[in-house]
C-alpha cells in the first residue's frame, strides 16, 4: 500500500492520517500553500508555531481548514478502529491522551459505528 511516508519506515500508516502530529503538519502544509485560515491568529501569524492548540481554537471558531483537518483525522481514526473491532472483537476500546477535549472524538465515534460489522451494533 502506498501512502504518506511514516517515521517507522512504512507508507500509509494510520498515524500519518489520524494523529495530532499529522493534523498539525496538514495545517502547516495548507497554510504554506496559501490557504486562508484563522489558525494563524493563534500562532502570531507564524506557520512554524502552529500547534494543536491553534488548530483546536480555530476549530472552535468554525474555521473551515481546521474543521476539515480535524474531521478527516477523525474519519481515518474511526475507520481504523472499526477494522480492529471487526477483526478482534475487543470488549472495550479506550482512548487516552486528549480525552474529551480532543475534537476528533465525535467523528471517530460516528465513523467507527458506520464501519462496524452489523453484529457489533
Ligand atoms: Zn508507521
Amino acid at each position: 500500500m502506498h501512502g504518506l511516508p511514516c517515521g517507522c519506515g512504512n507508507e500509509g500508516c494510520l498515524e500519518q492520517y489520524a494523529s495530532v502530529t499529522s493534523m498539525v503538519n496538514n495545517a502547516k502544509k495548507s497554510l504554506s500553500e496559501g490557504v486562508r485560515s484563522s489558525i494563524l491568529d493563534y500562532s502570531n501569524g507564524d506557520i512554524d508555531l502552529v500547534d494543536s492548540y491553534c488548530l483546536t481554537k480555530a476549530y472552535e471558531n468554525q474555521d473551515k481548514l481546521a474543521s476539515r483537518i480535524i474531521m478527516d483525522a477523525g474519519v481515518f481514526l474511526g475507520v481504523g478502529i472499526s477494522l480492529i473491532i471487526n477483526l478482534l472483537n475487543p470488549p472495550l476500546v479506550i482512548f487516552f491522551g486528549g480525552g474529551g477535549k480532543d475534537k476528533r472524538i465525535n467523528f471517530v465515534t460516528v465513523h467507527t459505528q458506520c464501519h462496524l460489522v452489523k453484529v457489533f451494533i
